[in-house]
């Protein structure tokens, strides 16, 4: 068990900045994610807590304890990666107890034979122990990485897209199960994912990482419904939440929001705070997000609503995604798999302003 702590770390690759001033605090025993585009600087990351990169500036703590000039053989951290490496000659027992075997850990037989059973019951394959890796399917093989892992009490579990090589079922299974078992696990976990689905539904508390830089850092609420710019917005959220233009109108008093087309007026909400909000951020254009889950539809004229046609329809497992063309701007809104519908028919979009989130059109930050 250990709190992470990683102070001002930057790494540099020749001129390239990989990390960038990076500042963490996880608590002992959280599951956290590191969550962000290719390029971001996870890997990197991880491999800065494990030992195998050392950053140019800054410190990495274990436990209030500078590790920097600490081994990564004597960080006692555990690593997972997509690629499972198993020893191919190996019983998943042997597997599993491979490192205990090690000289750094020399345990006598009867303690490894209690802890492989110990963490092979935990992942539930205590029934595979004899068979050799071939013989197992991926999600399989996956659990003797983790019980490896596991085996050796790590004070923190590093795990770098470790499922994100198993196929869209087996990858929905084994992320219930990773949850399930982190319980057991009685250990902090750093994950790695570019998966947002993955990030949301694993970590107690989520980092988003861009071009080296911690972008916010929150829970899956927390990033979810007051992302701190319109990157994370974009990047937390399946479909990708719309973005709209829209523009400060006061009229006798009265405020609203001119979106999407000349004259379309949407009077805010009076009693949500928003309009204190946008009035004391000194701005009067706006990108305003609206979830597609939250977006309406209909097909029936009505007045009062956002005309538009229909652009496309695509279905994403069981449910769709129905796209509107209203103007130059495009509206993505969940639509059911089965919906009757014809591209280029005129649809109906009604914005539900209570649920919109604003962010600065300029600046692309948060203001409520
Ligand atoms: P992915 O999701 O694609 O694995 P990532 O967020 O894990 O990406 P990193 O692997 O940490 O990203 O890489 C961050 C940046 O640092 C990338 O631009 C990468 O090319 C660069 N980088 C990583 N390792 C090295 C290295 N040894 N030498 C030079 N550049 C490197």
């Amino acid at each position: 068990m250990a709190k992470i702590e990683l102070l001002n770390i930057t790494k540099r690759f020749g001129k390239f900045t990989a990390l960038d001033n990076v500042n963490l605090e996880i608590k002992d025993n959280e599951f956290f994610v590191l969550f962000g585009p290719a390029g971001a600087g996870k890997t990197t990351l991880l491999n800065t807590v494990a030992g195998l990169v050392m950053p140019e500036e800054g410190l990495v703590k274990f436990n209030g304890e500078i590790m920097n000039k600490v081994d990564p053989s004597h960080r006692n951290v555990a690593m997972v990666f997509e690629n499972y490496a198993l020893y191919p000659n190996l019983t998943v027992y042997e597997n599993i107890a491979s490192p205990l075997r090690s000289p750094l850990y020399k345990k006598d037989d009867a303690t490894i034979d209690k802890e492989v059973h110990r963490v092979a019951k935990i992942l539930r394959i205590d029934h595979l122990v004899e068979r050799l890796p071939s013989q197992l399917s991926n999600g399989q093989k996956q659990r003797v990485a983790i019980g490896r892992a596991l085996v050796r009490n790590p004070n923190v579990f590093l795990m770098d897209e470790p499922i994100a090589h198993l196929d869209a079922k087996l990858r929905h299974h084994m992320r219930s199960e990773l949850k399930e078992m982190q319980s057991s696990f009685n250990s902090t976990v750093i994950y790695v994912t570019h998966d947002f689905l993955e990030a949301v539904s694993l970590g107690d508390r989520i980092a988003i990482i861009n071009e080296g830089k911690i972008v916010q850092v929150g829970t899956r609420e927390e990033v979810y419904y007051t992302p701190c710019n319109e990157f994370v917005a974009t990047l937390v959220g399946e479909p990708e939440i719309n973005l709209v233009d829209g523009r400060l109108v006061v009229d006798n008093g009265k405020y609203y929001v001119e979106v999407m087309q000349k004259g379309y007026l949407m009077p805010l909400p009076e009693n949500s705070g928003i309009i204190k909000k946008l009035v004391d951020s000194g701005i009067t254009e706006y990108h305003l997000g609206f979830r597609p889950n939250n977006v309406k539809y209909t097909f029936q004229k009505q007045d009062g609503l956002l005309r538009g046609t229909v652009y496309s329809f695509e279905s994403i497992g069981n449910k769709a995604v129905l796209i509107a063309k209203i103007g130059d701007q495009f509206l993505r809104m969940i639509a059911p798999n089965d919906l009757q519908v014809k591209l280029d028919q005129d649809v109906y979009v009604e914005l539900p302003i209570s649920k919109a989130t604003f962010f600065n059109a300029q600046t692309t930050q948060f203001i409520g």
